[in-house]
């Protein structure tokens, strides 16, 4: 310091240049310290406040005339030189992984080793001369004339710990550029170059003694950097455009995005995942399986290998279709997964609609299957009497062209048999309309019980009855009406005035001996039962047949 004071300064070109990349580089870290989405912003705050030590120092090592004073600015210069490369790499690293977080103190002060120890060997350099030999002398023997140095071991050990964060930069950039594409790509580029201007400066001078003023270039070649980095701040506006252009959009999202590190912790989930898991503070490393409200759901969709599912929180009222997504590096070597991103849309709207929609459709199948068997019902009602449930008239055309086809098919005869009640008037007429009615429904169930399989009794008028035995020939069939008639006869029917006895008369034809179409049997069959009505009743006739039946 005394031979500072002895020695006196001069204001040169060199020394002005110096200042004014100085107040450049002061500029850019103020302008660096009030961006709020900026990964790395304190390292690159701390590696400007290097790159001005370093710059102060070389501006006082250059207007300083003494030898001596000049050597001790250039010792005083190390807590830059060390703190630029090794906060320059603490940056990049932050920065290309878009790592919010500052350096924790721990880190800053185990960084920050590097630059004291350097700084103690070259301040501590008259006492060993390890770190600037004996060789370290001025150029010429004219005033302020530039300081040769005489690199010792020290420096070249100090140099080697500088080029591995050098090298660290390097490999950084390179490889954000190689796993980048277009205008991506061109950023991280830009990068490289703004990396590899400095360090080519100060690698010369190292390895081959290049000078600028008889100086070391490095610190001037910060000069290049902040041009460099003010043409991507304001001209590309890359730098903290495109970064804050993806932050902002994950912040304004409304779905839920949630980032798992391959040991399944979350390193990253925007506003809308803390929202919905209600997670304010300290949630950075939290295990996914214990992530609230739906942590479990993501980590079983991972453990399955699942790439979509639908998602209904418990606490919440939403549904989410969740999408995973493998966040992998492609290298030669082949290709790693980095993780997991998880993006939760909210689908709550859409589902309701479709619930609704399905609810909807599931109500009008339920109305149509109502409707249709209404439909049945009413239709099997037309063709029903509604007094003793037998089918009507309307359903006996159906029936019989139905039973007519088979047994045409089958070669098989067809006997029909009208029958009627025997005086049912004066029944009426004694007991009443109520127990005639009584006295009609118990013979349908007599004649209904007497029936087979094939075989269909109709009411077709008022006390009127017609029976078709499909398959039955004459004689087999007017065996079975005899044994009706009989059975009707020796069996009182219940009624509501006690058992009453009624007897019934029938006339039988057969298809196709007596008649080829329903018309023409019941004609035969009717003047059957005149006969038997005008024999006595209570019996059944047949026409004498007109061929074989
Ligand atoms: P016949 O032995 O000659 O057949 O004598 P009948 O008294 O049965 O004669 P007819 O066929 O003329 O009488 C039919 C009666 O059947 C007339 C009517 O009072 C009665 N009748 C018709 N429909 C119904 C009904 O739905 N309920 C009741 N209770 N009686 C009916
Ligand atoms: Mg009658
Ligand atoms: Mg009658």
């Amino acid at each position: 310091m005394n031979a500072c004071l002895a020695g006196g300064w001069s204001f040169s070109w060199p020394v002005a240049l110096t200042l004014a990349v100085g107040i450049g580089v002061i500029l850019m870290a103020r302008w660096v310290s009030r961006q709020r989405h900026f990964p790395g912003r304190e390292s690159f705050i701390v590696l400007h406040v290097g790159i001005c030590w370093w710059l102060a120092a070389a501006g006082l090592e250059l207007a300083a005339q003494g030898p001596q004073c000049k050597v001790f600015w250039a010792s005083m210069a190390w807590p830059g030189i060390i703190g630029v490369p090794t906060f320059w790499a603490v940056f990049l690293w932050q920065f290309v992984n878009s790592i919010r977080e500052p350096l924790t103190l721990r880190g800053f002060l185990l960084l920050g080793i590097g630059p004291l120890v350097a700084s103690a060997m070259a301040l501590s350099n008259p006492w060993h001369q390890l770190f600037y030999g004996p060789g370290t002398l001025p150029v010429d023997g004219s005033p302020g004339a530039a300081i040769r140095y005489d690199h010792g071991p020290l420096f070249n050990a100090v140099a080697i710990y500088v080029y591995v964060f050098m090298i660290f930069c390097l490999a950084v950039v390179t490889r954000a550029a190689l796993a980048s594409h277009g205008v991506h790509r061109r950023h991280y580029l830009a990068f490289v170059l703004v990396t590899c201007v400095p360090w080519s400066a100060n690698l010369s001078y190292v390895v081959f003694g290049w000078t600028l003023f008889g100086f070391d270039p490095t610190p001037f070649s910060f000069a290049f950097t902040l041009v460099a980095f003010a043409c991507l701040i304001l001209g590309v506006r890359l730098f903290d455009l495109l970064p804050v252009a993806r932050h902002l959009l994950l912040e304004e999202l409304p779905d839920p995005v949630l980032v798992v590190d391959p040991q399944r912790r979350v390193i990253d989930a925007n506003p809308a995942a803390l929202e919905l898991a209600g997670q304010s503070a300290a949630w950075q490393g939290t295990t996914l399986s214990r992530w609230p409200v739906y942590g479990v759901e993501l980590d079983a969709m991972l453990t399955a290998g699942e790439r979509e599912m639908l998602l209904i929180p418990a606490s919440s009222s939403r549904y989410f279709e969740v999408r995973s997504r493998d966040i992998e590096r492609v290298t030669r070597s082949g290709t790693f997964i980095l993780g997991q991103m998880f993006y939760l849309r909210d689908i709550t709207e859409r589902h309701c609609s479709e619930l609704k929609l399905a609810e909807a459709l599931a109500t009008s199948e339920e109305r149509l299957r109502t409707i249709t068997r209404l439909h049945e019902q009413l239709q099997e009602q037309a063709l029903r009497d509604p007094l003793t449930g037998l089918y009507n008239r309307r359903h006996l055309g159906e029936l019989f062209a139905r039973e007519l086809t088979r047994c045409q098919r089958e070669r098989t005869p067809i006997s029909l048999a009208l029958i009627d009640l025997d005086h049912f008037k004066q029944l009426n007429d004694r007991h009443g309309h109520l127990v005639g009615d009584d006295v009609l429904r118990a013979v349908a169930i007599h004649l209904t019980g007497n029936l087979r399989g094939s075989d269909a009794v109709f009411r077709i008028g008022g006390e009127e009855f017609l029976l078709l035995l499909p398959g039955a020939a004459g004689d087999e069939a007017f065996a079975r009406l005899q044994a009706l008639c009989q059975a009707l006869a020796g069996q009182p029917l219940p009624t509501r005035e006690g058992p009453l006895s009624v007897t019934l008369s029938a006339g039988l034809a057969v298809w196709p001996t007596q008649g080829q179409t329903l018309e023409e049997l019941m004609q035969v069959a009717d003047a059957a039962l005149y006969d038997a009505k005008r024999n006595g009743r209570n019996q059944v006739r047949r026409l004498a047949a007109t061929g074989a039946d």
